[in-house]
């Protein structure tokens, strides 16, 4: 068996802090910004000379909070309520041999500051810190399948949830200076981040997360999200 080593080419930076809520796929959400913060051997114009051409890119990347917690041959996609098991290879799970995932991303600029080389990305599925092992165009001639099915993901998830900000939530909003905030933190809980044996719970829910340096608070009940309190995080 040959055993390959991988240096990643750049690092993510998210505004999703941890895990939970991050959505399940890429352009599920997107107003999600990141930057992609090339390590000091790809850190030159060189490397992505061309890459403004294209207005969507393929990341392949280290599942790295979770690559070192093995894989098991069965998963349960989040899209059947978590009660049917499929292969790993038929899913696009975290949990998987060699952790890597991949994830179709739009470019929005490259950025070349003292000496640091960024790229500009929307629309992305990523944890902050995430290693990137390598950077592709999309080619749409090639990529995109009109004529594909893809059976139990054949579609856009559906989402019927509603998302309401509590005074505190909304005088906070206003007072920031990125008006774009709203907007993302409503999409983010749109895609109902709950675990699939939560969804089907009676009575109010309590949730936490940080987006950027943000902490939010909400609640959800049925299908309705309060976000109850955002603040700074300490
Ligand atoms: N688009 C990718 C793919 O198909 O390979 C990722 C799909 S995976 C279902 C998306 C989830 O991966 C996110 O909801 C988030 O919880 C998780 N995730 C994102 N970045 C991660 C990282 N660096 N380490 C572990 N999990 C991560």
């Amino acid at each position: 068996m040959e055993n390959y080593q991988i240096e990643p080419v750049g690092f993510i930076q998210s505004p999703y802090k941890q895990k939970f809520a991050i959505p399940r796929q890429p352009r599920l959400v997107p107003e999600a910004k990141a930057k992609l913060i090339f390590s000091k051997e790809f850190s030159r114009e060189e490397f992505v000379r061309g890459i403004e051409e294209f207005t969507h890119l393929w990341l392949l990347f280290r599942f790295h909070e979770t690559a070192d917690k093995g894989y098991s041959a069965l998963v349960r996609p989040p899209r059947l309520g978590g009660n049917e098991k499929k292969g790993v290879f038929a899913t696009r799970a975290t949990f998987r041999p060699n952790g890597i995932g991949m994830s179709a991303v739009k470019l929005e600029g490259v950025e070349y500051k003292n000496g640091q080389l960024a790229l500009l990305l929307s629309g992305i599925d990523l944890l902050d810190g995430t290693p990137i092992i390598d950077i592709k165009p999309y080619l749409p001639y090639s990529d995109a399948m009109p004529e594909a099915s893809a059976g139990f993901a054949d579609t856009r998830p559906e989402t019927l949830m509603t998302v309401e900000f509590s005074e505190q939530a909304a005088e906070f909003l206003a007072t920031q200076a990125d008006k774009s905030l709203p907007e993302f933190i409503a999409n983010v809980l749109k895609q109902d981040p709950r675990p699939a044996y939560k969804k089907h719970k009676a009575g109010t829910q309590a949730y936490g997360m940080n987006l950027y340096h943000y902490n939010i608070r909400w609640q959800v009940d049925g299908e309705h999200n309060l976000v109850t309190e955002i603040s700074i995080e300490r």
